[in-house]
């Protein structure tokens, strides 16, 4: 006889899985619950599904405007030509979602002679449906991506990475202070039978978890993030920086100084929803600390630049001189798409503030725009 695939050792939705281990394990860090809601080889909300676009629970900045895109392509190109325009290079991307951001920035590096014929993609993605997405999205470059779960399966030799929106979905762990102590928040079952926060009566010895500046200035009440896989992207990079040129851009959103605060949330079909209700059905992600990324890639020895707002970024690397001359070839209607699409992009109240761009690289590296410079010449 065929074993059911809703048998008793197959719980066929997240909740049931979970609510099993939690029963074994007792309850999970938020951190293993984020892990387990967005990336569960069975029923993971990245694992399963397209979650962008207008018709999926959230939008990102490439799917927004191809103007994004473009200009981080160029970004990568001019940074290649700085390191001395290495060939073969390693342009990597993490966390590329539709293949949407990476499709552009080929397009528009193609103008930046060599660039393409240096370039190996390398794509670091978990999830098998977008790795799929991605593949088709890309038929068209010409290019063949290798795909991996890691930034150390990348091969070792020059290296552009950039990454949009890929370290708010790296899991945070939330600890509370109270009565003097900390306690770190965690996920439990209710007595009703769905999922509720505790916090875990384990010792924690959090002098080796949260960094000092955290510890010597939270007050009672105060509840902290902080996101331990972000060392091990910086670790990885910083080890490559020993040997060879690296630069890595990331775009999210987040804020500039560490300061005490929740900040998980869902997204469900373009709104909030409630973080424990419908476990690997809404995406889950928390503000970067730009602070913290900054602060763990000085001490392995990067050099550390920005973060500037998303809408200062763009606007130097030229966004306005692109969207009019793609807007002089539309028709009205096109026209008014480009120039909201490009407007959301940077308008304080919509993502050009919110959103921060930081890069961490190599010795004698400045990339535009941190280094002052002009918006390269953009010729269509
Ligand atoms: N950069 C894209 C998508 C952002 S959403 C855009 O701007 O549209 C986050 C992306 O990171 C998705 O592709 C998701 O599958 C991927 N991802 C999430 N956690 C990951 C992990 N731990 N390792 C690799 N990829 C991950």
């Amino acid at each position: 006889m065929l074993a059911s695939p809703t048998g008793a050792d197959h719980p066929d939705t997240l909740l049931e899985a979970l609510k099993r281990r939690i029963a074994r394990e007792g309850p999970l860090t938020i951190a293993q619950y984020m892990d387990a809601c967005l990336c569960d080889p069975e029923h993971g909300y990245y694992t399963t599904r397209d979650p962008f676009g207008s018709g999926g629970d959230f939008i990102t900045a490439p799917e927004i405007s191809q103007i994004f895109g473009e200009l981080i392509g160029l970004w990568c190109a001019v940074t290649w030509q700085q390191m001395g325009a290495p060939a073969p290079f390693a342009l990597v991307e993490l966390g590329p979602g539709r293949g949407t951001l990476m499709a552009d920035a080929l397009r528009a590096g193609a103008r930046v002679n060599g660039f393409i014929e240096a370039a190996q993609l390398h794509l670091v993605e978990t999830s098998p449906v977008l790795r799929r997405l991605q593949g088709e999205r890309l038929e068209d470059s010409g290019m063949t991506p290798q795909w991996h779960d890691l930034l150390d399966e990348v091969p070792g030799g020059a290296v552009v990475l950039i990454a949009n929106e890929f370290l708010d979905a790296l899991p945070v762990r939330q600890f509370e202070r109270r009565d003097g102590a900390w306690f770190e928040r965690c996920v439990g079952v209710s007595g009703e039978g769905g999922l509720e926060y505790c916090s875990a009566a384990k010792f924690l010895n959090t002098n080796e978890i949260l960094p000092k500046s955290i510890r010597d200035t939270a007050r009672n009440g105060d509840m902290v993030e902080i996101r331990p896989g972000v060392d091990a992207i910086v670790e990885a990079i910083a080890a490559r920086a020993q040997t060879s040129p690296i630069a890595a851009l990331f775009i999210d959103y987040g804020h500039e100084t560490s300061a005490p605060g929740e900040t998980l949330q869902a997204i469900k079909t373009h709104d909030y929803a409630d973080p424990l209700s419908r476990p690997g059905e809404a995406d889950l992600t928390a503000h970067v600390d730009f602070a913290q990324l900054g602060h763990v890639a000085g001490k392995n020895r990067l050099q550390v630049h920005g973060p500037l707002p998303q809408g200062e970024f763009l606007l130097a690397l030229g966004l306005e001189e692109r969207c009019d001359r793609l807007m002089g070839d539309a028709d009205d209607d096109t026209a008014k798409t480009i120039s909201s699409g490009a407007k959301r992009l940077v308008d304080p109240a919509q993502m050009g503030e919110l959103f921060k761009v930081m890069a961490l690289t190599s010795e004698h590296l400045t990339p535009p725009p941190f280094d002052g410079a002009q918006a390269p010449e953009q010729d269509t």
